[in-house]
């Protein structure tokens, strides 16, 4: 009787169209054999909703150079040990001509938060030339934190088309815990430009650090209802992983196990993939950097994104968010060949030469 009545409760739950915060709690929470139910249910939801395809996002992090300070984040401003680098045009565009020879069908240029005019310019420039060297047929994902409008309208026009920007958490509470307290910093702002993303027309994904210092499984409830709210059409989200030269670092001993971390993120894909069935959600490298096949695992139960690192190798060292930050010694052409093994491996096929739109994003627009 015991084992029997949670798993019929995570089962009346799994029937119903929508979820209240009680429920995302009770589902956060599963364990064993009804975790497992959760995960069977994603898996099935993925299978029939975006299909077992996985879409290819070349990742070039191209700067590690940041104004912000974020609490948890190995690149802040504040840490004056990292080597800060920036990567030239030409090696951007030469990363970018070989995602486009390998078919990947996308890229990200992600960044610290840069804002200066020369800063948009030189994106603007960039993202026609990568427009040019691919005939269009490049998608073009942007990461580079909080702009202005006029830039983020100047960006779109150059031809990106998609933008991720992390809320990192939805509960303004402990987004002030984790940040420092300035208008650098400002939950509103950050909610503000994720709404300006939508109404420019971007494809806007966002996602949250999972397992930070001071946060519950209510938050994450909170978060997964924040995200439909808002309607995104792309999600990516990660394992807290603390990094030594951070404020949070301080926290490390209350955190849950890396293992909890790791669980807890895997279910909220799957339960992200049953709220939002025809959302993109990324397999995250963070994923990685606590089990060797961590994206594989969430790959089959719910997501259909993953962004194999393509920036020059010369830089992946220096661009450390968190520690243990996996294929930071390898070079563009291993990381390729080594994805495609693992999207196999998850019994999933690769999306190659496909841009893999999020099916939500183009819903939408029909209406
Ligand atoms: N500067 C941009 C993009 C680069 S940071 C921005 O902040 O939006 C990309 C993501 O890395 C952040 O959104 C955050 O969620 C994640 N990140 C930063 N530090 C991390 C850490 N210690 N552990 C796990 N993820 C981290
Ligand atoms: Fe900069 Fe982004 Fe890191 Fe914050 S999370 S310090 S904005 S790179």
């Amino acid at each position: 009787m015991i084992r029997i009545l949670p798993y019929k409760m995570i089962e009346t739950i799994l029937q119903k169209g929508t979820f209240t915060r009680e429920d995302l709690i009770e589902l956060l929470n599963a364990e064993g054999e009804e975790r497992q139910l959760l995960l069977r249910r994603a898996a099935e939801v993925k299978e029939a909703e975006v299909g077992n395809v996985v879409y290819l996002r070349g990742l070039i992090e191209f700067s590690n150079r940041c104004a912000k300070n974020c609490l948890y984040c190995g690149i802040r401003y504040d840490n004056k040990s990292v080597h800060r680098y920036s990567v030239s045009d030409e090696e951007i565009l030469e990363a970018a001509k070989h995602a486009y020879e390998q078919r990947f069908g996308s890229i990200v240029l992600q960044s610290g938060e840069i804002v200066s005019p020369a800063f948009t310019k030189r994106m603007e420039r960039l993202l026609q030339e990568i427009k040019k060297l691919s005939d269009g047929e490049l998608g073009i994902t942007l990461s580079c934190g909080e702009q202005s409008e006029e830039t983020y309208r100047r960006w779109f026009e150059a031809g990106a088309h998609r933008y991720l920007l992390r809320i990192e958490s939805s509960t303004p509470e402990l987004y002030a815990k984790i940040h420092p307290n300035d208008e650098n910093h400002s939950y509103q702002h950050r909610v503000d430009c994720l709404k300006l993303l939508k109404t420019i027309g971007y494809q806007v994904g966002t996602g949250v650090m999972v397992g930070l210092p001071f946060q519950t499984v209510e938050h994450l409830a909170n978060d997964l209802l924040f995200m439909q709210n808002l309607d995104i059409d792309m999600c990516g989200m990660g394992p807290y992983i603390e990094h030594q030269e951070t404020p949070l670092y301080e926290y490390k001993d209350s955190l849950w196990p890396l293992q909890k971390r790791f669980d807890m993120t895997q279910n909220m894909v799957a339960i992200l993939r049953i709220m939002m069935k025809d959302i993109n959600i990324a397999a995250t490298t963070a994923l990685q950097a606590i089990d060797k096949l961590g994206r594989e695992k969430v790959i089959r139960t719910g997501a259909n994104i993953i962004m194999p690192n393509i920036t020059p190798g010369i830089y992946r060292n220096d661009y450390k968010l968190y520690e243990n930050k996996p294929c930071t010694d390898e070079n563009a052409d291993d990381c390729t060949r080594c994805i495609e093994v693992r999207v196999k491996l998850a019994d999933n096929d690769v999306g190659f030469a496909e841009w893999g739109d999020s099916k939500h994003y183009k819903k939408k627009k029909r209406h």
